[in-house]
């Protein structure tokens, strides 16, 4: 593949995509808003033939190597009695990393052989039927062959190549906030959650003793803020959880102290096509489906579709490269979009009664008998994709054999 590449976002889809086209021959740029790698998040668990994309990547040791190894997850009261027990295969999957720790293997992987700019962002594209010409934020122009925004639920080249993120947006009525903080609850692998009507709380702690992840999901209308205004999220979260009881107020003590605040709505992207001429969407920017949607195992099984057909369909091929991705890939976007509907819900049922409720479906489900359906339903959606129809070979390598 002879293409320069440009990629917007170096978080999973970005670093993915750049390692299965630079293996492929492509030479590619990435350029990431942020000043620097962003760590932090939550935990993200691979299944089923998502395994498969780990082993390809040769990436399966690394992960074990860091992997969170989270026990059980356990509801508690606001006197912390444990009202149900969920086995790790609820949530931990066949294997659990941090999302920052994955992002930072990935950028390992990668970064000999992609150039990474971080800090800046694309401010404008112009494509013509040879090329596109990209505008930088902090003022170079470059020209790329394909432009692909792997940026996120607020996609800088969704935005510019699609128009604005309103148009594709559905908000869920949840709101999210994640970060790190000292593992003052003493967990030893394993998670706990508590609920008010309309707002959850998890802490939990794995590899690192020393450290805890906290999330925060709340019912919510829809809000408006300055994203990048760090003090305004605090104080939403603080607003909306005052009052509340068990470790709440300490979880917010620790919240004003986080170094690495993840706040987001709960909300899905919806578009009719993932691409437009040279310019293409992966992962959160085409489809993002909130929590329990699977995003980060198929954000990187999409990235190597679009790497494989893109080289498999040849230099000038690029319009039927993003055809064929998108209708590979669109059926497991659905179905990870009808996943994650449920997940706000779920995480901060509306009422008490809805609370326990929720805890007894959990107790059927961590039901000796019913687990192997439950564990059969979720591998079945991360099997929604799968690699057979991939060579693992380029298309280059395959000629010359
Ligand atoms: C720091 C962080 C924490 C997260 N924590 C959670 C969590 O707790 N719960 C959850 O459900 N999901 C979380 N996510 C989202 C989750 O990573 C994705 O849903 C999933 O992994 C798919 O990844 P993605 O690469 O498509 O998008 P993302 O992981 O969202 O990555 C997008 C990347 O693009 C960058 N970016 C954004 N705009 C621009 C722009 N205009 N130009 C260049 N770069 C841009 C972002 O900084 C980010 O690095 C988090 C994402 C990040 C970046």
């Amino acid at each position: 593949m002879d293409m320069r590449v440009l990629i917007s976002g170096a978080s999973i889809a970005g670093p993915t995509l750049a390692y299965w086209l630079t293996q492929r021959g492509a030479q590619v740029t990435v350029v990431e808003r942020a000043p620097a790698l962003r760590g932090g998040g939550h935990g993200v668990d691979f299944r089923g033939a998502q395994m498969e994309l780990l082993r390809r990547m040769d990436l399966l040791d690394a992960v074990r190597a860091r992997e969170t190894g989270m026990g059980e997850q356990r509801v508690v009261d606001a006197g912390g009695r444990v009202r149900v027990r969920m086995p790790s295969a609820f949530f931990s999957g066949e294997v659990e990393i941090g999302r920052g720790d994955l992002a930072q293997l990935l950028y390992d992987r990668t970064s000999d052989d992609v150039e990474y700019v971080f800090g800046d962002h694309v401010a404008a594209i112009d494509q013509d039927t040879n090329g596109v010409d990209v505008t930088f934020a902090r003022g170079g122009a470059r020209r790329f062959d394909l432009v692909v925004g792997a940026d996120g639920l607020h996609s800088g080249v969704r935005a510019a190549a699609f128009g604005p993120e309103e148009r594709f947006r559905t908000f869920l009525g949840y709101y999210q906030a994640g970060f790190t903080m000292p593992n003052e609850l003493g967990l030893d692998h394993v998670g706990l959650m508590y609920n008010e009507p309309g707002r959850g709380v998890m802490v939990s702690s794995g590899r690192d003793p020393a450290v805890a992840g906290a999330g925060f999901v709340f019912s919510s209308e829809e809000l408006s803020y300055d994203r990048h205004d760090r003090a305004a999220l605090v104080e939403i979260v603080r607003r909306r959880y005052a009052g509340a009881g068990w470790e709440v107020p300490r979880l917010l003590r620790a919240l004003d102290q986080a170094p690495d605040l993840y706040f987001d709505a709960l909300a899905q992207i919806h578009l009719d096509r993932w691409s437009q001429g040279r310019v293409a969407l992966l992962g959160d920017a085409a489809w993002a489906a909130g929590p329990g949607g699977s995003g980060t195992g198929l954000a990187m099984m999409g990235a190597y579709v679009l790497a494989a057909e893109l080289d498999a369909a040849g230099d000038r091929g690029h319009a039927a490269a993003f055809a064929r991705y998108e209708a590979a890939v669109r059926k497991a976007a659905a179905v990870g979009h009808r996943q994650a509907k449920g997940a706000g819900g779920f995480l901060a049922p509306p009422t008490e009664k809805a609370i326990r409720r929720r805890d007894r479906g959990y107790r059927l489900l961590s039901n000796r008998i019913l687990l192997p359906l439950f564990n059969r339903i979720t591998a079945g959606a991360a099997n929604s994709l799968t690699l057979d129809a991939y060579p693992h070979e380029s298309a280059a390598a395959r000629t010359n054999a």
